[in-house]
């Protein structure tokens, strides 16, 4: 992976000013240290909105801004820094009697870290992203962040390093330059048409009404964007997982994925270093060997499975399986904490009560739900769906940050055909779009045959893929609910209303209780949001 990061970014008086508070001046994946955690969080949240690095927001809008408040928070860093470091020390050796005395791999999850990956590409993010229990990642928006700008000459993706030393290097760069260069011709046309058809009204501030459209305009055009798009992404995670995630991504052929696992370590290593060390060891390399085994075994089974006929083909959420006794098993969930009778017991006395009865108990165990964020029990996990979903890489970008489930991916490919955002076609602005992401998919495809998955890097958001989703009835709720909410893109709040209609379809009196399940359209996603952001701000 080659990086923009230039040593240079900061001059000299800056890198003292910043020293304490990061792990690494330079290295785009890094740590945080000496900051009170509110800073931390703060900090990590401004990725969403911001093209700039985590050093550089801490130096122009914490440090360097007096209204901020920074030097009252953080008293001495140069002595916390030094302090912290002598504690790490002490820590490390405690920690690792603890550790190595009770082989106790919990005692990991009772230190965290706060860690920057900058500069990564979409591929690497969607890796890392994999990652469920005990990491919360935060990450650069596709939707608020102007994709047109370029670092010392060059877009901002990542040159692959395998495709760049191959025959394909040439190729590479003329084709997501291509997509990057039609994303940034079509950015005004679109924007203007987006006005045109929703002019602003007299209760629409100029500020929410610039935002919103901005915001429809790069929803309509991120399907240009290649899985080389740079992002970053802020973790705040606890050791255990931190060590997980380490060895998972050094487990991957992929060179990016190599090197951000170096380098997570190496920025670990300076602030949790018992908790993440054994990534290092041989029982680490074990695991890789064991992980990239798994892969390689299975991949080479499916290839000897008929091939399908590769066609275009359009999104779709499929309901493969679902428990055809979900009411009688939520139900009896549900009554089981508040009897002294076996699960078998309330199960079979539940399966004698009419319909209606049963129905009741899944009413009362619903609640009176006045908000979405009043969300049913634990008896509501009692019921599982497995959906099988083609929908654009957008779409799944953003739907893979639900962890409370079961999701599994194929890759990144260009074989399914790509979505063309209704807009684009009313606004007659689809033809390069259509031009650029047909290049794109040509060329994923024989670097495809030639390079294997490294072709991934090539694919534009628009294209389809597939992927399975297992989910519990609890967690439907929550992903339904948020999912098809006004501000979000059109295409996961399509997967998500479809989810919604399938399990309704399936179990009517399970779902009864989703109210909060939105199935308008909109055309300005964001201006609700914004409007509401106008009244804060006015506050
Ligand atoms: C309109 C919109 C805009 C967004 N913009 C961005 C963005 O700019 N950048 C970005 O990175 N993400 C963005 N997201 C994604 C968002 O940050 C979440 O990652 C995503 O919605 C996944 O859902 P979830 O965290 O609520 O929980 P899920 O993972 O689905 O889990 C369900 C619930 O379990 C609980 N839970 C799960 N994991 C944890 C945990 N580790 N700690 C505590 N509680 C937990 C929470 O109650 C959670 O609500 C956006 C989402 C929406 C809807």
């Amino acid at each position: 992976m080659t990086h923009t990061h230039q040593p240079s970014e900061f001059s000299a008086s800056e890198q003292a000013i910043l020293a304490p508070f990061v792990t690494d001046l330079e290295a785009p994946v890094f740590g945080l240290r000496n900051l009170p955690e509110v800073v931390k969080g703060a900090l990590f949240s401004r990725y969403s909105r911001s093209e700039k690095s985590i050093r550089r927001i801490l130096l122009d809008e914490f440090i360097n801004l007096p209204e901020a408040g920074f030097h009252e928070l953080v008293a001495d860093a140069s002595a916390a820094s030094r302090n912290q470091l002598v504690a790490v020390g002490q820590a490390e050796s405690f920690y690792d009697r603890v550790l190595v005395g009770y082989g106790d791999d919990s005692v990991a999850e009772l230190g965290g870290a706060h860690v920057a990956c900058e500069e990564i590409s979409n591929v690497a993010a969607k890796l890392i992203e994999d990652a469920r229990i005990g990491l919360s990642p935060l990450e650069k928006s596709t939707r608020y962040v102007n994709f047109t700008t370029k670092v010392n000459g060059q877009y901002r993706y990542v040159r692959e390093s395998t495709i760049m030393q191959s025959r394909w290097a040439e190729a590479y760069e003329a084709t997501l330059d291509h997509l990057f260069d039609t994303y940034s011709a079509l950015l005004e046309p679109t924007m203007a048409w987006v006005r045109s058809r929703t002019p602003r009204d007299a209760q629409t501030s100029e500020r929410a009404y610039n935002s919103a459209t901005r915001a429809k305009s790069f929803d309509i055009l991120r399907g240009l964007l290649p899985m080389a798009t740079r992002t970053n992404v802020g973790l705040f995670g606890n050791g255990r997982a931190f060590e997980y995630l380490i060895t998972r991504l050094g487990s991957h052929d992929m060179p990016e994925m190599q090197q951000i696992s170096d380098q997570l370590q190496q920025a670990l290593d300076g602030l949790i270093p018992s908790f993440v060390k054994r990534a290092k060891t041989p029982r680490g390399s074990a695991m890789r060997t064991y992980m990239s085994s798994i892969r390689q075994k299975l991949t080479t089974i499916a290839g000897t499975l008929p091939s399908g006929a590769i066609t275009s083909a359009t999104p779709q959420v499929t309901l493969v399986r679902y428990d055809d006794d979900a009411l009688l098993r939520v139900a009896s969930a549900a009554l089981y904490p508040h009897t002294s009778l076996s699960l078998s017991e309330v199960h079979a006395h539940v399966a004698t009560l009419p319909h209606g009865e049963q129905v009741a108990i899944i009413a009362a165990a619903a609640g009176d739900r006045a908000v979405r964020f009043h969300k049913p029990g634990r008896a509501f996990e009692e019921a599982h769906y497995t959906f099988d979903i083609i929908a654009d890489i957008g779409a799944y970008r953003d739907l893979q940050r639900h962890r409370i489930l079961t999701q599994t991916r194929q890759p990144f490919g260009g074989d399914l055909g790509y979505m063309v955002p209704p807009e684009l076609r009313a606004a007659h602005l689809e033809e390069p779009y259509c031009v650029a992401i047909e290049r794109a998919s040509d060329l994923a495809r024989v670097v495809n045959d030639e390079l294997g998955e490294v072709s991934q890097y090539v694919v534009p958001m628009a294209c389809l893929m597939r992927w399975q989703v297992t989910l519990n009835l609890r967690e439907a709720y929550h992903l339904c609910e948020l999912r098809s909410s006004p501000q979000g893109h059109p295409t996961y709040r399509a997967v998500a209303q479809q989810i919604y209609h399938a399990i309704a379809t399936v179990h009517p009196e399970l779902a009864a209780h989703m109210h909060f399940v939105d199935l308008n359209d909109y055309e300005l996603e964001r201006l609700e949001a914004e409007r509401r952001l106008d009244k804060k701000l006015a506050q």
